[in-house]
């Protein structure tokens, strides 16, 4: 079958520069959501791109892979697991503290949210320089879990998020350069 053309979804992004800091350019998908054929394209155009992939589990990234993330799983007959930001999971974790351009930042997952050899998609809204999924993909495999690919509503071409996953398949539905 013919990949989904999201192209014309890109008009439906609000670019709002300055936030959340100076010279920050952030691209607010919220307008794209609100937009039921806009949301639906991009869960359809996610779900034609893995359901052959044989995906066992979807990880969403803390707080707008939560919002791709079920519906993509739903679509996968797959399960969905929470990344989170730290002291939220009530089980014990594994954590993973990664570089910022100021400081750091930590994401947890449950011990027992992948079994080993399970293949998971990892999915996010954005990606930027990569960090934060990298960081995700590391505690998927300090897990056992095999990487299916990761997941991005949009990639910010010019910052070469990508380069970070040379082994990872990575594929986003709106490029920016
Ligand atoms: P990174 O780790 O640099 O790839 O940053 C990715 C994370 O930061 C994602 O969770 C995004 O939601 C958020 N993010 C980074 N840059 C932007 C941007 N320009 N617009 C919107 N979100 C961004």
């Amino acid at each position: 079958s013919t990949p989904i053309n999201c192209e014309p979804l890109k008009q439906l992004i609000r670019t709002v520069p300055d936030f959340p800091k100076p010279g920050i350019l952030f691209y607010d998908i919220t307008t794209l959501l609100k937009d039921k054929a806009g949301f639906a394209q991009m869960i359809d155009a996610f779900a034609a791109y893995y359901i052959d992939k044989h995906v066992d589990l979807v990880l969403g990234i803390e707080a707008r892979g939560f919002i791709f993330g079920p519906a993509m799983a739903y679509r996968l007959n797959a399960g969905f697991v929470p990344v989170r930001k730290p002291k939220k999971l009530p089980a014990p974790v594994a954590k993973v503290t990664y570089d910022l351009e100021y400081g750091s930042d930590s994401l947890e997952i449950h011990l027992d949210a992948i079994q080993p050899g399970q293949r998971v998609v990892i999915v996010d809204d954005l990606l930027a320089t990569g960090g934060t999924m990298q960081a995700t993909v590391q505690l998927v495999r300090q897990l056992g879990g095999e990487i299916a690919g990761v997941a991005f509503a949009v990639e910010l071409d010019f910052l070469k998020g990508r380069d970070k996953f040379p082994d990872v398949d990575v594929y986003s539905l709106l490029h920016y350069n």
